[in-house]
């Protein structure tokens, strides 16, 4: 029998870390215990050295995806008295010098629940999970616990908080986890700021972008104008409301199918668009692409993204696969 305190630093918070953890621990019958705090990850497990020492290994090889180490450390303790396992509450510290993980695009489990009429987040714009959604966005200091996110304000609802509490649920201790009923909500607005009443929402932004809308999307660096990349009406208001004349727009498309219908793409720019950073990637213009030609003026390349929050998806999955 031998007790270890395991120290690791990096991007260690936020990256489903702690149920990853917990879940090895408890798969490997070993006692103590894991923790955020100010530096990282403090782990303390107990149990017979050669279990401790799988523990280990898998600890570093099979870490969530998300995660970078960047340094580890082990040390022995004295024995203690065995008990369960647990996820410990984190320890505040003023001097915190743990990694932040930026955003994450949001995952293909989401996506598939998103787009599910029968699951209970079908068409919630605010979905995430322990493998996704904001993370740098929403911490206003660390650790990384959800009293310390601007989502502290919405108190979880049973079904949340149940998913949040069970190990098994792939929302095991993610922060940021919402549903329409305890979660932040969407509303859409007319130019005038009156509110508008529509049920069900997105049918109906999606006509209002097919007619030629310019929609304001509020996000939390600003505010990001859409419209119908098809419609050339609606792509020169804009840019007469914008004040910019000539300088290229960039699309967001659904898929890769429409990325090919209007552009040459190669594995390489493939694979640098659907990378965890979507970026803007600059692909050559198709001929025949029939997307409204004041996007680019006189440019032979497009400025292409996918998207990568939720709402991106939902505008996306209407009739509508290509907006600026
Ligand atoms: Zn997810
Ligand atoms: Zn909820």
């Amino acid at each position: 029998m031998e007790r270890r305190r395991i120290r690791l630093n990096g991007i260690v918070q936020g990256v489903g870390f702690r149920p990853f953890v917990y879940q090895l621990a408890t798969e490997l019958d070993l006692s103590g215990f894991v923790r955020n705090d100010a530096h990282g990850l403090l782990i303390e497990v107990q149990g017979p050295t050669k279990r401790l020492d799988e523990f280990h290994t898998r600890l570093l090889k099979q870490r969530p995806v998300l995660a970078r180490i960047d340094r580890h450390r082990s040390t022995t303790l004295n024995v203690q008295k065995p008990n369960p396992f647990t996820i410990r509450p984190s320890l505040r510290d003023r001097k915190a010098v743990t990694g932040i993980l930026p955003d994450v695009a949001v995952c293909p489990l989401c996506l598939q629940e998103m787009s599910d009429p029968l699951d209970r987040r079908f068409h919630y714009p605010f979905i995430n999970c322990t493998h996704c959604g904001p993370r740098y966005t929403i911490i206003r200091s660390l650790p990384y616990d959800r009293s310390n996110t601007s989502m502290a304000v919405f108190p979880l609802c049973p079904q949340c908080r149940q998913e949040y509490e069970s190990p098994k649920n792939r929302r095991f201790h993610a922060q940021p986890n919402a549903c329409p009923v305890c979660g932040p909500r969407l509303t859409l607005c007319a130019a005038d700021g009156r509110p508008i009443h529509a049920e069900p929402l997105f049918p109906f932004i999606w006509q209002q972008l097919q007619q030629g809308a310019i929609l304001a999307v509020r996000g939390i660096g600003g505010f990001h104008l859409c419209a119908d990349a098809h419609n050339s009406v609606a792509v020169q208001t804009l840019r007469l409301r914008k004040g910019r004349e000539e300088k290229p727009l960039a699309i967001m498309v659904r898929d890769r199918q429409t990325v090919e219908r209007h552009c040459r793409l190669d594995e390489a720019e493939n694979e640098l668009l659907f990378s965890a950073a979507r970026p803007i990637v600059l692909l050559q213009k198709k001929e025949d692409s029939d997307l409204a030609y004041e996007i680019a003026p006189g440019n032979r390349c497009l400025g292409v993204m996918m998207p990568y929050a939720p709402l991106h998806h939902l505008f996306l999955s209407g009739p509508l696969d290509s907006l600026i």
